[in-house]
């Protein structure tokens, strides 16, 4: 059986303005930089998808290193998993993480979609799964924002998708101003709701140990990256003294930190970021280690692909959701009853506005 061959790679990127600014420790964000892919094959199908790896200025660095990675590829009939494999051994002269891995995923992505728009099946279906809601919670807000502004911006949350899973981020000055933060929140959500939080790295440990001990018995789902995710000494230490579990994920730069992380017992839920876990086929890796260690894995980002790739995660637990990519996207993913709905198309359905990726365009 003849299959379509690889003709051709597009690579665009562009700057999207956020509809709400992002006020992390980590820093503040008015913007989330883009990369496009487009692989285009013999029979017409093309390929696409997208990441975000924040810092706009070093994007074409990461573009240039995705058009020498796919030289290898043209000419050739598709095969994502194999393409994976064979980039991802020969890594020792670029190393397995940072701008190699981010390339790598870009591509993985866009070869994958192509796939299984030439198999003529979704995304999900393609990788052995099936189409159905996928649970959520919305993070599109509850920043480092003044905690009497959280109430009303919980509920704004709660009723655009009609959530009942929210996320909150911790890390003030004062102690007592996130207890008011988490206080407020769940006043809108309710106690029997999730509530997860997320320090985004910002606390030194000595901070993490009194700051968690305080906010140990507020019954939220998860503590996520309290301290430097490359700190595991001090997430071993940290899950030792919690009840409340311990996740992160989002800093994996491929399979291989997502299995140090779980064979070394510094978490308790995992959420790697589509991006840095290397793509489809990093994350395809990762969920089945996840499922060795019986450890439940939710998403970071992208929640179109990582809807569809929940359906095939066996302990997949809570699919993040935000709208970052929505201007750029022609059809972004519906949100029901807190779920998202993956489009019965084939692939992932995702296609981009270019008067958008014009008029926001990072020159490469
Ligand atoms: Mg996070």
């Amino acid at each position: 059986m003849s299959s379509p061959i690889i003709k051709s790679l597009s690579v665009k990127a562009a700057n999207i303005p956020l509809r709400k600014t992002i006020i992390s420790k980590i820093r503040s964000f008015d913007n989330w930089a883009i990369i496009t892919t487009e692989i285009t094959c013999s029979d017409g199908t093309i390929g696409k998808g997208y990441i975000g790896p924040y810092l706009a200025d070093y994007i074409p660095a990461i573009a240039s290193t995705m058009k020498q990675l796919f030289k290898q590829f043209v000419g050739r009939q598709i095969a994502p998993y194999q393409f994976y494999n064979e980039v991802m051994k020969s890594t020792s002269l670029m190393g397995r993480s940072g701008i190699a891995i981010y390339a790598l995923a870009a591509l993985d992505i866009a070869f994958w979609d192509a796939s299984a728009k030439i198999a003529k099946q979704p995304l999900c279906v393609h990788l052995g799964g099936s189409i159905a809601p996928v649970k959520a919670y919305n993070s599109c807000g509850l920043w480092l924002n003044p905690a009497d502004t959280l109430y009303d911006e919980a509920l704004e949350l709660i009723e655009n998708g009609n959530f009942n899973t929210l996320k909150i981020r911790l890390g003030r000055e004062k102690l007592s101003d996130d207890i008011k933060a988490i206080e407020n929140v769940k006043k809108a959500l309710g106690n029997e709701n999730l509530l997860l939080c997320d320090f985004n790295q910002g606390l030194s440990l000595p901070d993490a140990i009194h700051f968690l001990n305080a906010l140990d018995n507020q019954g939220l789902y998860w503590f996520e990256e309290p301290i430097d995710y490359y700190n595991y000494d001090g997430y071993k230490e940290l899950r030792q003294r919690m009840k409340t579990p311990i996740i992160l994920g989002e800093n994996f730069h491929g399979p291989d930190d997502a299995f140090r992380a779980m064979d070394q017992k510094i978490c308790d839920f995992i959420m790697p970021d589509l991006m840095r876990i290397s793509g489809i086929s990093g994350w395809m890796q990762t969920a089945s280690i996840a499922s060795a260690y019986r450890i439940k894995m939710s998403s970071h980002l992208f929640p179109e692909v990582s809807s569809q790739l929940m359906r095939v995660t066996p302990t997949a637990d809570l699919c993040e959701w935000t709208d970052w990519a929505e201007p750029l996207l022609k059809e972004p993913y519906a949100i029901q009853d807190g779920h998202i709905i993956i489009p019965d198309v084939p692939g992932t359905g995702i296609d981009f506005n270019e008067d958008v990726l014009e008029k926001y365009k990072i020159n490469l």
